[in-house]
């Protein structure tokens, strides 16, 4: 456990929630945590559940209806071809991963990992006894991994790729000319290929979202990674899912027979009530977080010189230092710290993402709190330059 670091922005999110708790006015930036209430179908369809008073322990697998609405999902709004023995539901998305990679790894093996990437995925692979190997992307290229980044970094122990879209932090999104051409990379060095797709339901902008999981030519080698915690807000639910070959979801079955059981039945019921009205529980979730977006980037641009350009998908934007007037010699880590220390307000360093210089703001909070906090910044910073100048 001493190779492992807590999670970056579990962190910095305990450090506002404490603050919040003493009485201090925190603006939150930190947790990609849709701040919204629970759609009345989630609600009632767990309450139903419940008021039979019955909860033995689950199916480990999932329970049928769950992993039948699963694969209907992905089917109807991704284009692929899952039945219910491809998905297996899981304690989250971030367990869906540490299952997935502690499954198929041996001591040892290598797991490319784009940067930026999601905080966890190192740590991930690093508790199932692989090697992360980081491959730096370019924001010139908008932060987009190509088959050549990762033709550099693949070396003879080369097992999984993560492959993250809509992506955390850069909210950035792939055409399906560049994941043919990904995955016709991971086809070349037989590679696993874990696509983190927990934001597909999070899409603001073209070209739209492409399911890894829409190549039927690959369907062998693609593991998807899914969860109800952010396209349908449930993230407390702890709700998620594996999609893949039979023969995986049985192995991974097995795993959670000897670790969590499988999930909360409650829960499951729960993700059963969003998945009957998915399109509606979405669109309420989408909805929210696009307007949050929209007065996120809008009030950033009338507050500070270099404007953003508009975020595609997901929850967060990446921004430089730079780009905020902070042109001083100052790390993102000791920024983050001088931020929620002096000035409450909660972001995550670029270095928790692998790439240092920037910062990750969240826009998961309601509306009046990211304009607020956005305006404390902009006096925060306006102190910072003036004391360093
Ligand atoms: N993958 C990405 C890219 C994420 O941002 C997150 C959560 O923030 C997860 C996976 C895990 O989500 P959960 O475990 O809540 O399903």
């Amino acid at each position: 456990m001493k190779i492992l670091s807590p999670s970056a922005t579990v962190t910095v999110n305990a450090i506002a929630t404490k603050k919040k708790m003493n009485g201090e006015r925190v603006y939150n930036f930190a947790a990609g945590d849709p701040v919204l209430k629970n759609h009345d179908s989630i609600i009632s369809a767990a309450i139903q559940y419940a008021e039979k008073k019955l909860s033995p322990y689950p199916p480990v697998e999932g329970i049928p209806e769950l992993r039948n609405l699963v694969a209907e999902w992905m089917n109807t709004t991704c284009g692929t071809e899952y039945a219910k023995e491809n998905v297996l539901v899981t304690c989250g998305g971030k367990f869906s991963l540490f299952a997935i990679v502690y499954a198929l790894l041996q001591s040892g093996d290598e797991v490319l990992i784009p940067a930026p990437y999601w905080v966890s995925y190192p740590d991930i692979v690093k508790m199932a006894g692989g090697i992360p190997k980081v491959v730096p992307t370019s924001s010139e290229n908008g932060w987009k991994v190509t088959p050549q980044d990762l033709l550099q970094h693949i070396t003879k122990n080369s097992k999984i790729l993560i492959f993250n879209n809509a992506c955390n932090p850069t909210g950035q999104l792939y055409t399906r000319q560049e994941i043919h051409d990904i995955l016709g990379m991971a086809k070349k060095f037989g590679l696993t290929v874990i696509s983190d797709e927990v934001y597909s339901g999070l899409v603001y902008e073209e070209p739209g979202f492409i399911s890894c999981g829409s190549f039927p030519e690959h369907k062998g080698r693609v593991l998807i990674v899914q969860s109800c915690s952010k396209n349908f807000g449930m993230t407390g639910w702890r709700v998620g899912f594996v999609l893949g070959p039979k023969e995986v979801i049985k192995t991974l079955a097995i795993l959670q027979t000897q670790s969590t059981t499988g999930v909360s039945v409650i829960s499951q019921w729960g993700a059963v009530g969003a998945l009957e009205n998915s399109e509606e529980v979405n669109s309420y979730v989408k909805k929210s977080m696009r307007a949050r977006r929209d007065v996120f980037v809008n009030t950033y641009n009338s507050l500070f010189p270099i404007p953003i350009e508009q975020v595609k998908s997901a929850l967060y934007v990446f921004i430089p230092l730079s780009s905020m007037g902070i042109y001083k010699k100052i790390d993102s880590v000791t920024f983050t710290e001088l931020l929620i220390s002096s000035d409450n307000i909660a972001l995550v360093p670029g270095t928790a993402f692998g790439v240092d210089g920037y910062v990750r703001f969240a826009f998961s909070e309601p509306e009046e709190d990211i304009y607020q906090g956005l305006q404390a910044l902009k006096d925060a910073i306006n102190r910072l330059v003036g004391e360093s100048s």
